[in-house]
């Protein structure tokens, strides 16, 4: 692997675990622009930074007395020379016959320096490569991060049975002296009365407590206290309290209790899966069944991952725009991808940097960064990684002024241009075929009416609506089930609901070739809600529970098609309800007249063998 000078450099301070990231985009700059790696002469910004645990870090090579990649040609070069001259020397004397160990004053030296080389040479790479087998302190130890404006406290990957997580620090500030201190045994009543006043914040109770479901007790009594409302119909036991405590929710006081239906079998790349589906919405799990039932009678969908890359976008704002594309061109010099990766790669074993797009605005710069994050959905380890390289770039660019690490070119949770096109997350595309006499019977319709409809509706519809990434049916609704089932962050629904749809008649005209392309699911098998029990049951229906030890990455991948082959059926079963016309007759049916129970289940067991989709689910 090539080492560039600005690699070696970093080696000062880091360990490596080397990706080659492919950069993307050309250096547009002459020459002398790209001497951005000349000091300047005062670094404010530099100076002004604390310490981050990165960059404070201590390794060996801190000790050497010149820049690391100084040292580091002089030792090989020292090393290649010494070895040639003794190489040299040794062929000559067993050429003279002259006694090895008799030896000159020049080879003594070289002998020397031979030997401290190797010294130096050893311990530099074999103490990087023993700390690149070492699983890196930040897989472990997750720092708070900064997202879009919000801290995340460290993530919490022990199962509860495990010790008390350190609590989150944004709900423990026991510096402030105005607390009043009370200890566990106080009676929940002065608690409770303590927090209504005022005195105690609410936020602190865990931590003073030590008992999370009696936290949530004592703020729930609060609130009733404060607003008159009991909240009776929200659940307050039956759920473990410390399996969100600074992860998943703060100052918790109960929980909301959802349906999970299960839709399938879905047959899909040669195995069946039964999805769970988290809803509220009646006749879309039906409906995705018969979507289900569709394609596996008719062999199946298949479904390949496109790209897996999670991205963010931090925006810096330089005195100039000159300055600005100054930090574009560096970034997308080719010659820097190795030690940005290598900075980057820093956040997790699993982080492995892909590239870097920059959009300028004037003198501010907008920086894609896009790395693959195993089975994790991947925001706080992207988060970290991005907040390594600006640690790192703050050296070369004093002047560069990072205003977030995120600048919602991301772009996270909102409809936007970029995910559609470039991707984000997992990009995924699955088909099937199914067969006229399926579409006939399963569907209720024709292949030619779906295909028509596809077109009206899916494409030319969504244009006229200035759609972005909503060429579709109802994706979203299929995405959001599964996406609350399995732990999911549901805000993410966004735009891992793009998604175009597509219907071509195939094999001489009678069947229907129908696919899904969708270019940003973003997932995770690990971290977030997906540790909790009841999600990671869904998770484990589906085969893709925690990490997959032997290949990171594969789990939150699989979930990823799996989805893209529930939105499959959901397409099909709607649009065929469409076509068929057979929605609003349905749907008066069954949400108009379904308040008797004998009627409701009557209902039901109609939308199973025949489903419609209420109308909002268009
Ligand atoms: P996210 O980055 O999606 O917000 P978290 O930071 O909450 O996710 O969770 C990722 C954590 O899980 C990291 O600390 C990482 O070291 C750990 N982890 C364990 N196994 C894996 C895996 N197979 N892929 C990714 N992360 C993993």
């Amino acid at each position: 692997m090539k080492m560039n000078p600005s690699l070696s450099a970093y080696k000062e301070r880091t360990e490596p675990s080397l990706t080659i990231a492919v950069i993307e985009g050309k250096p547009l700059a002459p020459p002398e622009t790209m001497d951005v790696r000349r000091r300047l002469p005062s670094k404010p910004a530099a100076s002004e930074r604390k310490p981050t645990p990165s960059t404070a870090r201590v390794q060996a090579s801190d000790a050497l007395p010149l820049p690391i990649r100084h040292t580091n040609k002089i030792f090989s070069a020292l090393f290649m020379a010494a070895l040639y001259f003794l190489m040299c020397r040794w062929r000559e004397k067993v050429r003279t016959s002259t006694p090895l160990h008799l030896l000159t004053l020049s080879e003594i030296f070289a002998f020397v320096s031979l030997v401290a080389s190797l010294i130096y040479l050893i311990s530099f790479f074999g103490i990087t490569y023993v700390q690149s087998s070492i699983p890196s302190n930040e897989d472990e130890i997750d720092d708070e991060v900064v997202v879009n404006d919000r801290h995340f406290p460290p993530a919490l990957n022990a199962p509860s049975t495990s010790p008390p997580p350190p609590p989150c620090p944004l709900l423990v500030d026991t510096s402030d002296a105005k607390i009043p201190s009370f200890c566990p045994d106080d009676n929940d009543d002065e608690i409770v009365r303590s927090v209504v006043s005022g005195k105690t914040p609410s936020y602190i109770l865990e931590s003073k407590l030590g008992d999370c479901r009696r936290a949530a007790g004592v703020r729930r009594e609060v609130l009733r206290r404060i607003t008159g409302s009991a909240m009776q119909g929200l659940p307050l036991d039956g759920f473990d309290y410390q399996s969100i405590l600074g992860q998943c929710c703060e100052m918790p006081v109960g929980y909301v209790t959802l349906p999970v239906g299960i839709a399938g079998p879905l047959a899909l790349d040669g195995k069946i899966y039964y999805l769970p589906m988290a809803t509220t919405e009646g006749c879309l799990v039906a409906s995705t069944n018969r979507g289900c039932k569709a394609i596996s009678v008719s062999g199946g969908a298949e479904s390949v991952v496109l790209r897996d890359g999670m991205t963010r976008a931090p925006v810096v704002r330089f005195g100039s725009a000159k300055r600005a594309a100054d930090l574009k061109f560096f970034l997308e010099d080719p010659s820097n991808s190795d030690t940005l990766a290598l900075v980057f790669n820093r956040s997790s074993r699993f982080a492995k940097l892909q590239g870097i797009q920059c959009a300028l605005a004037g003198k501010n710069v907008y920086m894609r960064f896009s790395c693959s994050t195993g089975d994790a959905m991947g925001m706080n380890m992207v988060s970290k990684g991005v907040q390594n390289v600006l640690d790192y770039l703050q050296d070369d660019f004093p002047d560069m002024e990072v205003l977030s690490v995120s600048g919602n070119f991301c772009s996270d949770k909102k409809p936007s241009a970029v995910n559609w096109i470039e991707g984000r997350g997992k990009s995924v595309v699955c088909e099937a075929i199914i067969k006229e006499e399926v579409v006939t019977k399963v569907l209720k319709t024709s292949v030619p009416a779906l295909v028509e409809l596809n077109t009206l509706k899916n494409l030319a519809g969504s244009a006229v609506a200035g759609a972005l990434g909503g060429f579709n049916a109802h994706a979203s609704n299929i995405v959001s089930a599964i996406f609350i089932a399995t732990g999911q962050d549901p805000a993410q629904n966004v735009e891992s609901s793009h998604c175009i749809t597509m219907m071509e008649v195939v094999n001489d005209g009678k069947d229907l070739h129908i696919s899904v392309t969708m270019p940003s699911i973003e997932v995770g098998t690990v971290g977030g809600g997906t540790q909790l029990a009841a999600q990671a049951a869904c998770l484990d229906l589906l085969g893709v529970k925690g990490s997959n030890l032997e290949s990171p990455g594969a789990n939150s991948r699989l979930l990823a098609t799996i989805i893209a082959g529930a939105v499959l059926a959901g397409e099909l079963s709607l649009m065929s309800a469409l076509a068929s016309g057979q929605l609003v007759r349905s749907h008066m049916k069954y949400n108009r007249s379904s308040r008797d129970i004998t009627q409701a289940a009557a209902a039901a067991v109609a939308a199973v063998r025949n489903p419609s989709e209420k109308t909002k689910s268009q």
